[in-house]
């Protein structure tokens, strides 16, 4: 199926009015790297950290992780890789750190919050992402953040760990970007001080949708209950683009919905121009979204919304049978 893609691999996600959206690919792997070019990704918009320390029995040493995100940092060739620090939890338990029982481990002790109240992990690992980058330029993004403050508390750890570095003479990334990941309703309402501080912003889709719909992304019983492509969270999607649109925010989505063509045009129609997906939905999005005028789907899908349409999934179909070249 990929090779039917092939064709558009270094065509932008342009759509007849123009616009282009930027498409990144999901890695977590050195393995997952090759792909990289043989998707049309322009880069790797979300690296979780987080799978290589889940596939070793031991914590990985700060020298080993900096080997690695060097080598990654080569494999993608200059596009550009967003790294996520780790997002470990109850859930996601490294074999050799002391398991935690809790009730609701999805909302439990996780991600940045174990990265700031312990933060010896999250030092090593910002130490060596800086030195993997070796004086080239560097994203980071913090997983989770649900305040503004947890944000703050984050980017200092980052700040000191450049000081130190620098402080050894070692070479500072040319151009660093940090970012977080809006994955819990409450970050979408941080002041606007907030959305002026992060370089970028990264929509966890996944968990911000569970949260939203208060609907377990790991139950089967609920998790397929609440559409995405619902009024509702489409409204509070649009909040987010407006806010960082008008504080000058960078936006792009992440969760696997990116990665379904339709789930993409809604996306792109309501305003987001960055994308991150599987590798391997790349293609199929690219080859949608440069196949209808977004500038129309968008102006249709914000007049659906006002109106007070929920069901955006049947509304989109319809408006593609109608609009689709
Ligand atoms: C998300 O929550 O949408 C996300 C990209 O992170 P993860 O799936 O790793 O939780
Ligand atoms: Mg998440």
């Amino acid at each position: 199926a990929q090779e039917r893609y092939a064709s558009l691999r270094e065509l932008p996600a342009q759509s007849l009015c123009g616009t282009v959206v930027a498409l990144h690919m999901n890695a977590g792997l050195m393995a997952d790297l090759p792909s990289l070019p043989s998707s049309g990704a322009e880069g790797v918009g979300l690296f979780r950290t987080e799978l290589q320390f889940l596939i070793r029995s031991q914590m990985p040493k700060r020298q080993e992780l900096s080997a690695l995100y060097a080598r990654v940092i080569d494999a993608a060739g200059g596009k550009r890789v967003a790294f996520r620090t780790l997002d470990i939890g109850s859930d996601k338990v490294l074999p050799y750190m002391k398991a935690i029982e809790e009730p609701n481990p999805a909302m439990g002790w996780r991600a940045i919050r174990v990265g700031l109240d312990k933060p010896g992990i999250l030092r090593m690992q910002l130490q060596a992402l800086i030195r993997a980058a070796n004086g080239g330029p560097l994203a980071v993004m913090f997983p989770f953040v649900t305040l503004h403050g947890e944000f703050r508390a984050a980017r200092a750890e980052l700040d000191k760990a450049i000081a130190r570095e620098e402080r050894l003479g070692n070479p500072l990334p040319s151009k660093l970007e940090v970012g977080a990941m809006l994955e819990t309703p409450s970050l979408a309402y941080a002041p606007d001080a907030f959305f002026r501080e992060v370089d970028f912003i990264s929509v966890g889709g996944n968990d911000l949708k569970q949260f939203f719909y208060a609907a377990d992304r790991e139950n089967e019983l609920v998790r397929r209950r609440y559409d995405m492509l619902n009024g509702s969270f489409l409204s509070f999607l649009q909040t987010i683009v407006a806010r960082c649109d008008a504080l000058g925010t960078a936006l792009s989505f992440c969760g696997e919905d990116a990665g379904r063509p339709l789930e993409a045009l809604v996306l792109a129609a309501i305003g987001f121009r960055s994308l991150s997906m599987r590798p391997a939905s790349v293609g199929p999005v690219k080859h949608l979204l440069r196949q209808v005028d977004l500038g129309k789907a968008g102006a249709a899908v914000s007049e659906a919304l006002a109106a007070g349409e929920q069901d955006i999934r049947e509304f989109i179909n319809a408006w593609l049978v109608d609009n689709h070249q």
